[in-house]
């Protein structure tokens, strides 16, 4: 489904950013229906349908629509900025992306890397965030990623750390204070950096 058949968003992508703007009051703005009254219906609405689409990770890193915006941490000049927002909106060089327009089945939009291991993995966000030991594109960068968002994580007592997914450490990003936020993202900016390095040269 498109973002605009959801019926709240007619312009989300066309007008402005959602990466960036995604937070009740701007959203809120753009919604027709919050003049007609209902708008937790069409949040809760349109929270289930990106969830199962193309903005997956959107959704699973920033769960609250009040949740810290990460772009608002970088400046906008800078190379982690340009590409922690195309990661947001799901516009990076992942398989699972440049599958889509290549039209090959998602089940086969694996990650080259993992193939040469005889390992079969679709290379999308969760892929290239999860257990450290999975994939072999950054990994000293994933573990060091992983261990420092821990430490953060720990140091606020927000969550527990019983898996070696960073994924799942970046999912609890949204629950640290402020400050923490802006060092938190800026390590998984640096990271995505890392990614799309290793990426471009196994080209
Ligand atoms: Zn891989």
């Amino acid at each position: 489904m498109k973002l605009f058949e959801v019926g709240v968003f007619d312009m989300i992508f066309a007008d402005y950013d959602a990466a960036v703007a995604w937070d009740g009051e701007n959203w809120k703005c753009k919604c027709k229906l919050v003049r007609a009254g209902v708008v937790q219906l069409e949040a809760d609405r349109l929270r289930n349908v990106l969830s199962c689409g193309k903005h997956q990770w959107l959704i699973r890193v920033l769960p609250r629509w009040d949740a810290p915006r990460p772009l608002n941490f970088l400046p906008g000049s800078s190379r982690r900025h340009k590409v922690l927002k195309r990661w947001l909106i799901s516009e990076h060089d992942l398989v699972v992306e440049t599958g889509r327009y290549a039209r090959t089945p998602r089940h086969n939009r694996l990650c080259e890397a993992c193939l040469l291991l005889g390992q079969n993995h679709i290379q999308d966000e969760a892929h290239m965030l999860g257990a450290t030991g999975d994939c072999p594109i950054a990994w000293v960068e994933r573990v060091a990623a992983k261990h420092e968002l821990d430490m953060m994580l720990m140091a606020e007592e927000v969550a527990s750390m019983d898996t070696d997914s960073l994924q799942h450490a970046v999912e609890q990003v949204h629950l640290l204070s402020e400050e923490s936020n802006r060092l938190a993202w800026s390590l998984v900016a640096s990271f995505l950096v890392a990614v799309e390095d290793e990426l471009e040269v196994a080209k």
